[in-house]
């Protein structure tokens, strides 16, 4: 496996791939987990070369956000790509990817980017759709490999590739959880004990949230504020958001029918988790 740091060299390593060879590519913020490391096994199993970068891209977060403090460590990652058969390891600097003169920026615009995660956190799909463009620049990946667990970005992301015209098929994968049900996080390595067990609450209301719609429940008001009365009793937790909305629209649905999308993002202590669960009522209930 090789790591590299800098963008020629990773651009002439893709350039000696032989013609035809599929190029998959994870990127990824590091701090990695098994929710990462589910990606980078489909991607192993489906491509001839895979890349993973690891780079904690400064612009998609907000002033008052967890940047300096992100877990990192390179060490940690590389060791377990190597075990995982990655081919390379991106990982370019943060003056390589910005440099003090950078000015571009690659933007999203509209009702997609502008709700719910965009609405929390001003600027975030900017810098996730400008880092991204400059990733599948230098990789020209065929396939990239991205989790539901952050499924509006799915969304971005597949908008900016069809509206770019970008040549890399999306790959989507379903979220990797704890067996508590608290999906992987490199956040979660913030907690302690208490906070730990405390976010459990986001899984426990997507489900109950689950078991009151396939109960009949076509109300999504109703949902959310039984949502809200079950999270508020956690005297650790403050939402930022619920929200039902369409799964491919991110619109909030008037009443439930056939499949929605509940999201929601809330804080436990000082970090913000975001979680979501696809649910279908069936047809033929009413
Ligand atoms: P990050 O390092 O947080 O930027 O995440 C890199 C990729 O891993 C993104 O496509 C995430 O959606 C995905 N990912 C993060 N956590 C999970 C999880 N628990 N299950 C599945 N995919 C995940």
């Amino acid at each position: 496996m090789e790591l590299i740091k800098d963008i020629d060299r990773m651009r002439t390593y893709i350039e000696r791939i032989e013609e035809g060879k599929i190029i998959g590519f994870v990127p990824t913020m590091g701090g990695l987990h098994k929710g990462h490391l589910s990606l980078i096994r489909k991607g192993r199993g489906d491509s001839d070369v895979l890349v993973v970068s690891i780079f904690v891209n400064p612009a998609q977060f907000g002033p008052e956000e967890d940047f300096e403090s992100y877990p990192q460590d390179l060490e940690r990652d590389v060791k377990l790509c190597k075990q995982e058969d990655v081919d390379v390891v991106f990982a370019p600097s943060r003056e390589e990817m910005y440099p003090d003169d950078y000015f571009t920026f690659v933007e999203v615009e509209g009702y997609l980017t502008s709700t719910l995660e965009g609405d929390s956190r001003p600027g975030h799909f900017r810098g996730v759709t400008t880092i991204l463009t400059k990733l599948f620049n230098i990789v020209s990946p065929d396939r990239s490999y991205f989790g539901e667990k952050d499924y509006q970005q799915v969304l971005v992301v597949k908008k900016l590739v069809n509206e770019l015209n970008l040549d890399t098929q999306i790959i989507v994968l379903p979220i990797v959880r704890e067996n508590d049900g608290l999906a992987l996080s490199s956040r979660n390595s913030y907690f302690d004990e208490k906070e730990r067990e405390a976010a459990t609450i986001l899984y426990k209301s997507l489900k109950k949230a689950k078991e009151w719609t396939i109960g009949g429940e076509k109300d999504p008001a109703r949902i959310i504020h039984k949502m809200k009365e079950l999270i508020e009793k956690e005297p650790l937790a403050e939402i930022d958001y619920i929200a039902i909305v369409g799964p491919n629209s991110m619109e909030k649905v008037q009443s439930i029918e056939g499949e929605v999308l509940i999201i929601l993002a809330v804080k436990i202590g000082k970090v913000r988790l975001i979680d979501n669960m696809r649910v279908k009522r069936s047809m033929c209930q009413s």
